[in-house]
């Protein structure tokens, strides 16, 4: 077997969990150990693509095993193995039978190839029996914040919100540092309702077993929420390790551009637009890779970007041809000939990562998707912050009331997918809270202070780069 580290790296078939995967699978392989990312035939052609087109790492380490999914046997269409493609409520406890079943190929080639380690996203608990099967250690990926990670588990042990009289009073989130607030609203529907579907108990099962493994590995920094990854090691007393921001990894143009997905925009001619703005008077606009709003909330956007009059980049995922004849335009009368020159509008998907890290960009309205809110971070940008369902709204508290570099649009509610309505109001008064004035003038120090922390933390003997080479000791002690 010789002495060379093999890990198994099993990331979860959603971009949000897919990217920081194959940016950390790019990390480990440049540091001498062998990868195999184990997906499947149609998420294999973004994660091939990634890893061909990284400039910045060596990625000769990296190995892709492709395996079925078992899509046609739980009755789902070809070529449904992607989130992304779950598009109506029925499919979705379909996908998650599908996603157990995956359970067994995974297992029949961890028997082939003998791997030290198996590196899982939280989203395969099975990954844990595998492992135990095998004798090997099972890291877990939190796609997420340590602060959201300690936040969603004290929520679940405690059950703070069964005391509470109303959807909208709040509570403090037990245990958690810094008397952080909360309302039942913002949680989960079938949390709020108790619901006990498939997909209910799938979620459950994944959070209970979340800190039930070697320990966990998270896409962040340990200066940025010091006292929740202290947190997490010695209250939940789980072996941490602190290793981004991962997409600090791809540093040449390219690779940022296509991370993720093939960008619908030439990252050229983006960057020469925003090459034409002053410092800090773009506001970027966009909700991750799920959120697929209404034609009335998109309308709404719209309005409220003009009347906030900044120049803008907004990032609108695709609208088919149908709906769109079915509901009409989703923009206001004239509004791309009135925006012309002042906003840009990308329909499909964006080099965000890129377009955050121009010194034109001053403001960053998000979901708090973490990989996002991270990539915000990174950039020293002041967010808005709209989170919409997964686990955003606790990612949002972080924002605004613990890091400070936020302003809260005013979401009340958890809904998946489509989000709760927000008025054109909301937006142009927080967009000019983050990009005018004293208030902002803080905001964007504070965020460009953590930007700096946040390179640091990645270069060598920083927090992240020291965490990661102590991991890989730590593995290879247990394997060798
Ligand atoms: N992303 C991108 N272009 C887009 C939309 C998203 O590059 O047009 C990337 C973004 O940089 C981030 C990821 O997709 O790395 C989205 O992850 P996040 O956790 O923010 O949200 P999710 O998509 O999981 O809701």
């Amino acid at each position: 077997m010789g002495t060379q580290l093999h890990m198994f790296l099993l990331p979860f078939m959603a971009r949000g969990h897919m990217i920081p995967m194959v940016d950390l699978a790019k990390l480990l392989s440049s540091r001498g150990i062998k990868i195999t990312i184990v997906t499947t035939p149609l998420n294999s052609i973004s994660i091939s693509n990634s890893i061909q087109n990284s400039k910045s790492l060596s990625t000769s380490q990296i190995q892709l095993l492709i395996l079925k999914f078992p899509s046609a046997e739980v009755g789902l269409p070809d070529g449904c193995e992607n989130l992304d493609s779950v598009i109506t409520p029925d499919m979705f406890p379909k996908f998650i039978s599908a996603f157990n079943l995956f359970q067994n190929p995974f297992e029949e080639a961890v028997m082939k190839q003998r791997p030290h380690c198996i590196l899982a996203d939280m989203y395969f608990p099975w990954a844990n029996d595998v492992a135990a099967k095998f004798g090997i250690p099972r890291l877990n990926f939190h796609a997420t914040s340590f602060f959201s990670s300690c936040a969603s588990e004290f929520m679940r042990i405690h059950e703070p919100y069964n005391h509470v009289l109303s959807d909208t009073e709040p509570f403090l989130i037990p245990r958690l540092p810094g008397d952080i607030t909360f309302t039942k609203m913002k949680l989960p529907q079938f949390v709020r309702e108790n619901l006990k579907n498939e997909v209910s108990e799938f979620i459950k099962r994944a959070h209970e077993l979340g800190f039930a493994c070697y320990g966990i590995i998270m896409n962040s920094f340990y200066e940025l929420e010091a006292e929740y990854v202290d947190c997490c090691r010695n209250v939940l007393g789980i072996k941490a390790w602190p290793i981004g921001p991962l997409s600090l990894c791809n540093k040449e143009t390219e690779e940022k551009a296509q991370r993720g997905n093939e960008s619908s925009i030439d990252e050229h001619e983006c960057l020469k637009w925003l090459d034409s703005k002053k410092p800090n008077s773009v506001v970027y606009v966009c909700f991750g890779s799920m959120a697929k709003f209404n034609f009335d909330q998109l309308k709404e956007i719209a309005s409220g970007l003009e009347a906030a009059r900044k120049n803008f980049i907004w990032v609108v995922r695709k609208v088919k041809k149908e709906e769109e004849e079915e509901n009409h335009d989703w923009l206001p009368e004239g509004y791309e000939q009135r925006m012309e020159g002042k906003g840009l509008i990308i329909k499909g998907w964006a080099p965000q990562v890129l377009i955050l890290d121009h010194p034109a960009v001053g403001g960053f309205v998000t979901h708090c998707g973490w990989n996002s809110t991270l990539e915000g971070v990174t950039a020293g940008v002041p967010m808005v912050t709209w989170p919409m369902a997964a686990e955003q709204f606790y990612n949002e508290k972080l924002v605004t009331d613990v890091l400070k570099i936020g302003v809260a649009i005013g979401v009340q509610k958890w809904v998946r997918v489509v989000g709760d309505f927000i008025e054109r109001e909301a937006l142009e008064n927080a967009i000019r809270r983050v990009m005018e004035g004293e208030e902002a003038k803080e905001m964007r120090n504070r965020a460009k202070e953590l930007a700096k922390m946040a390179k640091k933390a990645v270069t060598e003997n920083g927090s992240s780069y020291s965490n990661l080479h102590d991991l890989i000791q730590e593995l290879k002690s247990l394997a060798f």
